[in-house]
């Protein structure tokens, strides 16, 4: 196998390690408590979050919990509907970063965020360190420049997908299955790319729910893995709060 297939699949599969890791530990088990995992099982993410994006667990819960408390009103860290659909894609990374300057934003909605003494040392203080021994990694692994390009890929991965694609297109297009009172759409079916955060209008007509998917056809991605830590031992899935049977 040449180094670019080597590099490109490399670059595609961390990169969805690190999509998993936001929309399990971060979105269902730390914003919404939809489930519980492992401490270890925690702790991985937590560290594998560190080296892939450098976000902070109390500014990412923070960030989304307001946005479901103001959701496409005044106070919506990143509504298309209050600052445009193009806005958010390509810029939501920098609607994040402003949100979460305000510390007392952060304290407020990040409470029940890990505060040990790697989160104090290493994982809040020392947050450029996780990306750079990424890049570190990454040119071990890959010569140069290929292994610059795999860290690109890998930076921008979640910026354009998770801040910019969910949060804005996930309320601009698509179906709903529920008649929720916001602007949320489900924008594909399929769960696959995103695991699961595609489904977002099903997620916002109930935030309690560890499981994005709602009809047989809707694939969850992050629901299988899931499934497959409760199986292990390594998850416990709480019963959704709102019935939406
Ligand atoms: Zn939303
Ligand atoms: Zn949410």
């Amino acid at each position: 196998m040449n180094e670019i297939v080597r590099a490109l699949l490399f670059a595609l599969i961390t990169a969805h390690i690190t999509t998993m890791c936001v929309t399990i530990y971060l979105h269902r088990t730390m914003a919404h408590r939809a489930l519980k995992l492992h401490p270890f099982i925690s702790f991985l993410m937590r560290f594998w979050l560190w080296l892939g994006t450098g976000m902070v667990t109390k500014e990412w819960m923070a960030c989304h919990r307001k946005h479901h408390s103001f959701v496409d009103a005044e106070g919506d860290p990143h509504s298309p509907r209050l600052v445009g659909l193009a806005t958010v894609v390509f810029k939501g990374v920098f609607l994040y970063t402003e949100a979460v300057k305000d510390k007392e934003m952060v304290e407020k909605y990040g409470k029940g965020a890990p505060d040990d003494w790697f989160e104090r040392n290493v994982f809040s203080k020392r947050r450029r360190l996780g990306v750079l021994s990424t890049l570190a990694i990454d040119l071990l692994l890959f010569s140069f420049p290929v292994g610059l390009v795999v860290w690109g890929i890998q930076m921008v991965w979640i910026p354009f997908w998770a801040a910019g694609v969910v949060n804005g297109v996930g309320h601009a297009w698509g179906y709903r299955n529920f008649d929720s009172k916001d602007t949320s759409h489900n924008f594909s079916p399929f769960g696959i790319l995103l695991a699961g955060e595609e489904l977002h209008n099903n997620h916002h007509a109930d935030i309690t729910s560890a499981r994005f998917s709602r009809k047989w056809w809707e694939v969850d991605f992050g629901w299988l893995y899931i499934q497959s830590l409760s199986l292990l031992g390594l998850a416990k899935i709480e019963p959704a709060k709102v019935s939406l049977y």
